[in-house]
């Protein structure tokens, strides 16, 4: 597929077109750069939610003069533990990337979880996260790493969403959940459905069950919903500077083990960037650093979960070595038994014309990434190279 230099019209024409399809129309990293036509940036902010999260850090500072019994602190930690759950496994692995198909029961208590974590409404949450995955840390990326940690972690809450969030974010298919009557509901009668579970419920039953004075209650509840927050944030911040990037270097999102283990197995984000529609986020089968994939297996094995998708160790290998950063097993492994020289040499025999294309279409896809399982842009390749756990035929 090489140009010829001395070819006819005909080749001249075939390598313009072949180019123009490599041509992306891509968003800016900076705010500040436009493209041609483009009015300015400017930072607008939103100061009624800069006023409501001073006020839920200050009422967390007052928990020192509303103390809680052990027991009230244990329910809160519980309730804060599931709904991570609604994030994790339901907002996250099942709505946005469709890593797993659900059975009604499941749908509902991933629902219930979800609304119970205060993030926002599954077609919102889903859309930001979607157009995150897509152009990742750029001016269409709703909390675009490269404007430093402060905006990625919560400024982007505190600000209106810059233009190129809206236009890049129309492109991604949203339809499988606006069609969705109950996700429709969820939207419309978000703010009453989350004041009761979010703080209603937890706060009563604190009161009730536990002897808890209302404000005690009220406190520690902000307390644990506050924690919350601060953890999955550390995904969109920590995650997208910090770690190390075993299947991709060119990209921000990295691996950690602590915000592995503190956000229920989504700090494996780097890997997670890469196979988005991975159900275990991870390559790692760990139980103890992904609570989530134990959460899903279970609902597996119980048949309300299926259909997990999940990838082969020989695709992760191939990718690796392509474009890891050497700290992958894989890559220490490869880089033992041959000189950095030999394998490209090797890579160099093995080249033909069918598969300088399909790296051609790699070298795309790594600039605009999968949203997820029913992204129109999947490669042949990686659908073929997919596994699928408890596979049923059954429909949802
Ligand atoms: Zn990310
Ligand atoms: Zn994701």
């Amino acid at each position: 597929m090489a140009p010829n230099q001395n070819g006819t019209e005909n080749d001249a024409t075939l390598v313009n077109r072949s180019k123009k399809e490599f041509v992306r129309d891509y968003p800016n990293a900076n705010p500040y750069d436009t493209k041609a036509g483009e009015k300015p940036y400017k930072l607008e902010i939103v100061w009624r939610n800069v006023f409501l999260f001073l006020y839920l850090h200050i009422a967390c500072v007052a928990c020192v003069f509303y103390p809680v019994s052990g027991k009230v602190i244990l329910f809160g930690f519980a309730y804060g533990f599931i709904s991570s759950y609604g994030i994790s496994a339901g907002a996250h692995r099942y709505w946005a990337h469709k890593c797993y198909k659900v059975t009604r029961p499941l749908y509902f208590i991933l629902l219930f979880l979800q609304t119970i974590a205060l993030q926002n409404c599954v077609i919102e949450w889903v859309r930001d996260h979607r157009v995150h995955h897509k152009y990742s840390d750029t001016n269409a990326d709703p909390h675009n790493a490269s404007r430093g940690f402060f905006f990625s972690h919560m400024g982007w809450l505190m600000c209106k969403k810059h233009p190129d969030v809206f236009k890049y974010g129309k492109r991604i298919d949203m339809t499988d959940l606006t069609s969705d009557p109950i996700l429709r509901f969820q939207k419309k009668y978000y703010v009453p459905l989350v004041l009761f579970c979010t703080f209603a419920l937890p706060i009563t039953i604190s009161m009730y069950f536990f002897n808890t004075p209302f404000w005690y209650a009220y406190h520690w509840h902000i307390l644990r919903y506050v924690v919350s927050l601060h953890i999955t944030w550390s995904i969109n911040s920590v995650s997208h500077i910090w770690g190390s990037k075993p299947f991709e270097k060119d990209i921000k999102p990295t691996d950690t083990y602590a915000i592995g283990f503190m956000a229920f197995g989504e700090g494996w984000h780097n890997y997670h960037h890469v196979y988005p529609f991975d159900y275990k986020v991870s390559e790692l089968p760990r139980y103890w650093c992904n609570f989530t994939i134990p959460f899903i297996d279970f609902f597996a094995w119980l048949g309300w979960a299926y259909d997990l998708k999940t990838v082969s160790d020989d695709m992760i290998r191939r990718r690796v070595l392509r474009t890891g950063d050497g700290s992958h097993r894989h890559s220490k492994e490869a880089a033992k038994q041959k000189t950095q020289n030999e394998l490209i040499e090797e890579e160099n025999n093995n080249i033909n014309e069918e598969e300088e294309e399909r790296l051609k279409q790699n070298v795309a896809r790594i600039r605009d990434h999968y949203w997820g399982w029913g992204d129109s842009d999947m490669l042949e390749e990686d659908i073929n190279d997919i596994r699928t756990v408890n596979p049923k035929t059954c429909a949802e």
